[in-house]
């Protein structure tokens, strides 16, 4: 397999994973099913489901099915969301926050911007601003 393009692993290390493929700029969720898991705005970078290689070993991982064809994959012992998976895709979408730096990764668009919370206001920074999902 290629080289290591990133690592991540959840809160209490149950999980670990690494990606063997470049790793997209970040895309910031403003929807309403990133704010409730999140807390705010989710961030994922995504990069092709077959590089991941995920380490397990106490079958921590859970998948919640948020919608139809779209699955969460976060850590059943300490509950850090780690993954979001469309049904049949070739990519992963992975958290941000869940890899370690130094990620190379850059910030690149903001997402769902409609649906975005009423108590916060997007940051001026410069970033691409859509109402739907990235292409
Ligand atoms: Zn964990
Ligand atoms: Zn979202």
């Amino acid at each position: 397999m290629s080289a290591v393009h990133g690592r991540g692993r959840c809160l209490c290390g149950a999980i670990s994973f690494e990606v063997h493929a470049p790793m997209r700029e970040v895309s910031f969720c403003h929807c309403g099913m990133c704010r409730r898991v999140h807390g705010y705005a989710g961030a994922y970078t995504t990069a092709l489901v077959d590089s991941f290689v995920l380490h397990d070993a106490q079958g921590a991982l859970r998948w919640y099915r948020s919608s139809e064809h779209v699955q969460r994959g976060f850590c059943g012992t300490c509950g850090t969301t780690l993954f979001w998976q469309h049904e049949g895709s070739k990519v992963r979408g992975v958290t941000a926050g869940s890899l370690d730096a130094p990620t190379g990764l850059r910030a690149g668009v903001h997402i769902h911007v409609a649906d975005k919370g009423d108590w916060y206001e997007l940051p001026d920074d410069g970033l691409e601003r859509r109402q739907g999902s990235f292409s």
